[in-house]
């Protein structure tokens, strides 16, 4: 059924990521009652990934288990959590205005912005050919489909390597393909994986082609370019996965927001306000260096203090616009009276 109301609320956090739902436990804390709508993919990237070891107090957790345990803290803080989409975002004016995919329209005083980043594609029409019949950004999800076959991964930084070894649970064998000759995953990531004997890396070679049959469409294997010879190497393999990196998912604030670095969400330094007052970003959104859970959460909850500190000051400004008397700053116990004489 489509739900055509319209909700006011103080503070609405778009996105249910670990900033998402950081923001969420600090703004219910503070008693901002806010409105978190979680998206097409709640609980965020962490969801479609297997051991997190690098989440503080946990030496290893799964990310989906991670995800429900913080949507389940925003909760019992008071977070009010949305299964809802947003699929468009007015910042010309306060309130704010965004339509949900439900029919519902959330109007807010504040904005935190947490929409995280997705999954970025080589971009080959080959690749978009064989989307979803061979090719997949998403080891967790679609791995199980390759069991006793080759695979090829393409990529250099700890997604690739951290699927190519998940991987390796199901092929026969499993190849990186990377565009140069050093990886940028981490050192204990790159050590499991040269140790792993199903792993074959492949250094200095771009992919030129996903090549395949139409009937069952399928993926047959891989044409590889190395960068420097040009030399062609075909790979043959049933699964390929694109692990090259991910890019901001600014597509509700990309022509309302500054944006810098490639198109990440522009903050002031040492904060999560955004060039509009009363907008606030948090998470791989605004980060195009760290992109880590942990990170993603800290700034979730700056946010949500930026938040509320702004939220107060606007409240503040309001009622000495309505000539209501409010105690002067570190003086609890003056009066109306006081001020009066
Ligand atoms: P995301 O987790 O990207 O969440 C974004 C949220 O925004 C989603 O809930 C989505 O539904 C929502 N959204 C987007 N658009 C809309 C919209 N229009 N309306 C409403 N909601 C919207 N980091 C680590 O620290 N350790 C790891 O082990 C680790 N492993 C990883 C493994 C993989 C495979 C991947 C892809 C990433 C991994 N990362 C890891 C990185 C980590 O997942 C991210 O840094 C983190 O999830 C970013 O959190 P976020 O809250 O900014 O956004
Ligand atoms: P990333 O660190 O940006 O790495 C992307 C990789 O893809 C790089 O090796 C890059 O090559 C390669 N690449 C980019 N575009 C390409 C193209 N068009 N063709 C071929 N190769 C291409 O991205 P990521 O690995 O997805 O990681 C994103 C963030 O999430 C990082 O901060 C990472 O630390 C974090 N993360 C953490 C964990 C963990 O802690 N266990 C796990 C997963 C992700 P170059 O090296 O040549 O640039």
């Amino acid at each position: 059924m489509t739900d055509t109301a319209t909700r006011h609320t103080r503070l609405l956090i778009i996105g249910s990521g670990p900033a998402g739902y950081t923001a969420g436990v600090y703004a219910s804390r503070a008693m901002l009652e806010p409105i978190l709508v979680q998206g097409i993919q709640p609980g965020g990237q962490l969801t479609i990934t297997t051991d997190v070891e690098n989440w503080p107090g946990d030496a290893t957790v799964m990310g989906p288990d991670l995800m429900v345990r913080m949507e389940a803290h925003a909760k019992e803080m008071g977070c009010e959590v949305i299964s809802d989409h947003i699929m468009s975002l007015d910042l010309s004016k306060r309130p704010f205005t965004a339509a949900g995919d439900s029919g519902t329209t959330y109007t807010a005083d504040a904005v935190i912005l947490a929409t995280g980043a997705q999954a970025k594609w080589l971009g080959l029409p080959s690749e978009e050919h064989f989307k979803g019949f061979g090719v997949s950004a998403c080891a967790t999800c679609d791995g199980f489909f390759y069991r006793g076959q080759e695979i090829v991964v393409v990529g250099g930084g700890n997604t690739a390597v951290e699927e190519a070894l998940f991987l390796t649970n199901f092929a026969s064998k499993v190849t990186l393909i990377h565009r140069r000759d050093s990886l940028r995953a981490e050192k204990i990531m790159q050590d499991r994986l040269f140790k792993n004997p199903k792993v074959e890396v492949l250094w200095n070679h771009a992919i030129d082609e996903v090549i395949g049959g139409d009937s069952p469409r399928g993926v047959e294997g891989v044409r590889a370019r190395h960068v420097e010879t040009g030399e062609i190497t075909e790979i043959p393999c049933k699964g390929f996965f694109v692990a090259i990196g991910h890019a901001p998912a600014t597509e509700l604030v990309k022509d309302q927001l500054e944006l810098h670095n490639g198109g990440y969400v522009k903050v002031e330094p040492g904060t999560t306000r955004t060039s509009i007052p009363g907008v606030f970003a948090a998470g791989d959104l605004t980060d195009h260096i760290y992109r880590q859970a942990v990170t993603s959460a800290g700034m979730g909850c700056m946010a949500a203090l930026d938040a509320e500190k702004w939220l107060a000051e606007q409240e503040g400004e309001e009622v000495a616009e309505a000539g209501v008397y409010a105690a002067p700053k570190g003086d609890p116990t003056a009066t109306p009276a006081d001020a009066a004489e």
